[in-house]
């Protein structure tokens, strides 16, 4: 990976790219770009490519609507479906800066920078594996996407060599070429419904990567003549799309979470992250499942979380303390899904376990048992919360916590709010089909 301007031209010259794209995320999670060709690339590596930042969901208003793009050598990588030829295709990520050269607040990019910032003032560093899932579809006739899966299959079956596996595996073909190290690829639990694990790497590699992954997987989908989707519950009844994601804090080259004296092996400081985490997970929520959709799949019967709990043993709670020890010492955090904006998401799970240090939070004790089981009851007597239970509820937790608040900075938290409140306030008065179905007929 090349590390100043003049190794990207380097690379550029030999690999023969006629192309560059630019790449940014908004505030939604939306990943955008621009398409220049290399003979502007030197001026685009100066950091003096202007774009319009008023057409950018959340940026900023149209008077002040002149942004500059710098992008970040070491994220230099060829499109593998576009490799030579007079199409050939490079991307960078950039950050987001303001005409007078500072970093801009609203650059999700920028909040996760200064998270990781933080975190490594106190002497960690973040590191994050993701386990994304999605679907692949079906297309209609015309070429739209439908919620037909390609195949009947399950868990880890080897389905007959259909549409969907040739898929995927062409998806990690390309996601190697572009330098993904992939630990593992399965079929997933619902029909048509896949995973693809790639290895753990620091927060902000990670969410490029994520952001990279989506656009990866729906661009060998199309090629394949199928819709892959992240929508977190694309179809009631069957699994929904989560995005569970492993973390660990390090310093310098040891785990901090990992600690061979203590019972668990667990260290104070993963004691105090994982309280901090459960602690804000409410507010956290309403980043990390940013759409009405994704509180359709944190309901029981999906193993998906619905309740704010941790344990070392079963898959129900929020958190998760998987058995490996020593180096791959890790939280297992299982909410967020794949439709949320992974530079954000980052920064407010850091921003959480990193306030549980500072305030040498303890967490509660361990659930080992089934908490979709348990009574109302017996869950309010072991003090187990909910998830928040609809967007509506999530960002009621958000207005409460000053904290999660901080770590997004006044910009974003402003703009997130201004358009969650209009989509929770759409939906909310929406006339579903469900509803006539139930109610048309009787009342
Ligand atoms: N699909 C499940 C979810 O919604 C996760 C299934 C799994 O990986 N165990 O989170
Ligand atoms: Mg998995
Ligand atoms: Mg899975
Ligand atoms: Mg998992």
């Amino acid at each position: 990976r090349p590390r100043t301007k003049d190794e990207v031209m380097a690379k550029v010259k030999e690999l023969g790219v006629r192309f560059i794209r630019l790449q940014l995320t908004d505030i939604l999670g939306i990943t955008k770009n621009v398409d220049i060709p290399v003979s502007q690339l030197g001026k685009a590596l100066d950091g003096q490519i202007m774009f319009d930042g008023s057409s950018i969901e959340g940026f900023v208003r149209i008077e002040e609507s002149d942004m500059l793009l710098r992008p970040d050598p070491s994220t230099f990588v060829v499109y593998p479906w576009l490799e030579s030829g007079a199409t050939a295709t490079a991307r960078l990520i950039c950050d987001v800066y303001n005409p007078d050269g500072t970093p801009f607040e609203g650059d999700p990019r920028n909040c996760l920078r200064r998270q990781v910032e933080a975190a490594k003032a106190m002497g960690f560093t973040f590191n994050v594996g993701p386990e994304p899932e999605f679907y692949l579809f079906e297309r209609d006739a015309e070429g739209k996407p439908t919620t037909r899966p390609t195949d009947k299959a399950s868990y880890f079956d080897l389905a007959p060599l259909d549409q969907g596996e040739e898929t995927r595996r062409d998806i990690v073909v390309a996601l190697e070429k572009m330098g993904f190290e992939i630990e593992a690829s399965h079929h997933e639990v619902g029909p048509g419904q896949h995973e693809i694990d790639f290895k753990y790497a620091d927060a902000i590699t990670t969410a490029d990567n994520i952001a990279t992954f989506r656009f990866v997987v729906r661009t060998i989908a199309i090629q394949h003549g199928l819709h892959a989707s992240f929508m977190p519950k694309p179809v009631y009844g069957i699994p929904g799309n989560g995005m569970h994601l492993h973390m660990s804090l390090f310093r310098g080259n040891e785990n901090a979470f990992y600690d061979p004296s203590t019972p668990n092996q667990l260290s104070d400081v993963a004691m105090h992250f994982l309280a901090g985490l459960l602690h804000h997970a409410p507010a956290v929520t309403a980043i990390c499942n940013p759409l009405v959709n994704s509180y359709k799949r944190l309901v029981p019967g999906y193993e998906a979380p619905v309740h704010i709990a941790w344990s070392e043993q079963n898959r129900s709670p929020l958190v998760r303390i998987p058995a490996r020890r020593g180096l791959s010492t890790r939280l297992e955090f299982r909410s967020p899904d794949p439709s949320c904006n992974p530079y954000l998401a980052l920064a407010v799970t850091l921003a959480a376990g990193l306030d549980g240090i500072r305030k040498q939070m303890e967490p509660p004790a361990p659930v080992h048992r089934n908490i979709y089981r348990m009574t109302d009851e017996e869950r309010r007597e072991l003090g187990i919360r909910p998830l928040p239970g609809s967007l509506g509820q999530a960002l009621d937790a958000l207005r409460e916590d000053e904290v999660i608040q901080e770590a997004l900075g006044p910009h974003i938290y402003a703009h997130f709010l201004e358009a969650k409140e209009v989509e929770w306030e759409i939906y909310r008065s929406q006339v579903h089909q469900w509803e006539l179905d139930q109610y048309l007929g009787v009342f």
